[in-house]
């Protein structure tokens, strides 16, 4: 018998595809919502249209504002020759919080992936090309996991810009990240080190 009715099981769905949350954490999630004051739905719901309404991607960098150009992209106190390459947003946020880098960041908004079926159209590789020509850019900097799709993008990005002749310096941050490891979950000493000693990659 399903006794689930139908508008919190959809509820359940939905939680479900959030990345990292299980059928058991979103079935949890669900109860709570349903069973909360109402102000706390109401704050909900709240929230999320203005996160909707308000919330920008920055054209330049991709990563998410209230602002377009975002605050990083606009301030003049940022290296804009200096890319940091991430895979998703919150990499963003994760090495800002080690205020150990200076520069730029462009957002891939995801990485290489033939198993996923995503391909180098599909995340803002053109962009990133762009910005590299029109800025100058000297040094670029993949902050990307250390796995198989990481190192696909990270080398098919490299293989670009070598072939247009663009003279400038490949760094990554993988070598001071475990294996396997992920850049999002890094504890903030560990990204600091990894950071300062991002070693030149040749190819
Ligand atoms: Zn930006």
């Amino acid at each position: 018998m399903d006794i689930l009715p139908k508008s919190l099981e959809d509820l359940v769905k939905i939680l479900n595809e959030i990345p990292g949350i299980g059928p058991k954490t979103a079935e949890r999630i669900a109860f709570f919502i349903v069973v909360s004051k109402s102000d706390f739905i109401e704050k909900l719901l709240n929230s999320l249209s203005k996160v909707k309404s308000e919330i920008k991607v920055c054209s330049e960098c991709g990563m998410v504002s209230d602002s377009d150009p975002c605050k990083i992209c606009s301030s003049s106190d940022r290296d804009k020759q200096i890319i940091c390459v991430v895979e998703k947003p919150n990499d963003v946020l994760v090495i800002e919080k080690t205020e150990e880098f200076n520069g730029v960041y462009h957002v891939l908004g995801g990485v290489i992936s033939p198993i996923e079926g995503i391909g180098p159209r599909d995340i803002s590789i053109d962009k990133l090309i762009s910005r590299i020509v029109s800025n100058n850019v000297k040094e670029l900097f993949f902050a990307l996991d250390p796995d198989a799709e990481g190192e696909t993008t990270l080398s098919f990005i490299v293989s670009i810009v070598r072939k247009m002749n663009i003279n400038l310096t490949f760094t990554s941050i993988a070598k001071g990240i475990p294996m396997g490891g992920n850049i999002e979950y890094s504890d903030p000493f560990t990204l600091s080190k990894a950071i300062k000693s991002r070693s030149k990659i040749e190819y």
